[in-house]
């Protein structure tokens, strides 16, 4: 979907554009470059070209490109021996040394702003604007502090970005995380599932929110084993939901 067919920017939301640019120049967050022939604020066109989309070609379940990848039973090499409690992830690109520029930036330099770029790649492509039409965009949540430090959850405003553009999907803030389970960066694939293990749950007073008719997504920015986003479908399953799939911005 283009910008043109995109709800009208309404008033409070030109004010914040414009302040935007005073606040964050346009510039490009992963080669450091203008962005003025670009339809993107923080991605030139060079930028662009650069990230690796990974298309239709995945693993049904964990959402990896499968090229280079020997799919047995449909799944990718990674997934045979693992289950998740969502029905399946979809990430737009590749974690690379491209990608998470972007991603670092987005989450460490504050440039939340670049967001509505990574919401605006996913809205435009046909598969994720299908993939998101209509579903309920639950973003993994941060433990309080760590919110209240950083002062914004990028999985939230990405979430909401999305359903900006996307009519028909909706953002829910269904979780909370119970502790902090800390960075996860240098921990194995099993440590990080014991360390999430059961860090997520939804709050009683929210649970009649929950339909089991409702098609949920936990979004995150980036999808490294799984983990945090099969716990976050768990609680959502254990509150009474359904169908639960998960997405990502990235795949790493
Ligand atoms: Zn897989």
């Amino acid at each position: 979907m283009s910008d043109s067919t995109a709800p009208a920017s309404t008033f409070p939301r030109r004010i914040a554009e414009a302040l935007l640019d005073v606040f964050f120049p346009r510039q490009c967050l992963i080669f450091g470059i203008s962005t003025e022939d670009s339809p993107y604020r923080f991605i030139s066109k060079k930028g662009y070209s650069a990230l690796r989309f990974i298309g239709e070609n995945a693993c049904p379940a964990c959402g990896a490109p499968c090229a280079g990848i020997v799919a047995e039973r449909g799944q990718c090499v990674f997934c045979r021996n693992r289950k998740f409690y969502f029905e399946r992830s979809r990430s737009l690109v590749v974690l690379d040394d491209v990608s998470s520029r972007l991603i670092h930036a987005v989450k460490y330099r504050a440039f939340h702003a670049a967001e509505a770029d990574m919401a605006k790649m996913l809205a435009e492509t046909e598969f994720f604007e299908k993939y998101f039409s209509g579903a309920t965009l639950v973003p993994v949540p941060l433990f309080h502090t760590r919110e209240n430090k950083r002062g914004y959850n990028q999985s939230r405003i990405l979430a909401e970005e999305i359903a900006h553009r996307i009519p028909g999907t909706q953002v829910e803030l269904l979780l909370k995380r119970s502790r902090d389970t800390g960075t996860q960066t240098l921990l194995s694939a099993n440590s990080r599932k014991v360390n999430v293990r059961g860090a997520f749950y939804v709050p009683e007073k929210i649970k009649p929110r929950i339909s089991p008719r409702t098609r949920y997504i936990v979004l995150d920015d980036v999808f490294t084993t799984g983990s945090t986003l099969s716990e976050c479908a768990r609680a959502l399953k254990k509150a009474g939901a359904k169908i639960v799939d998960a997405a990502t911005f990235a795949h790493g």
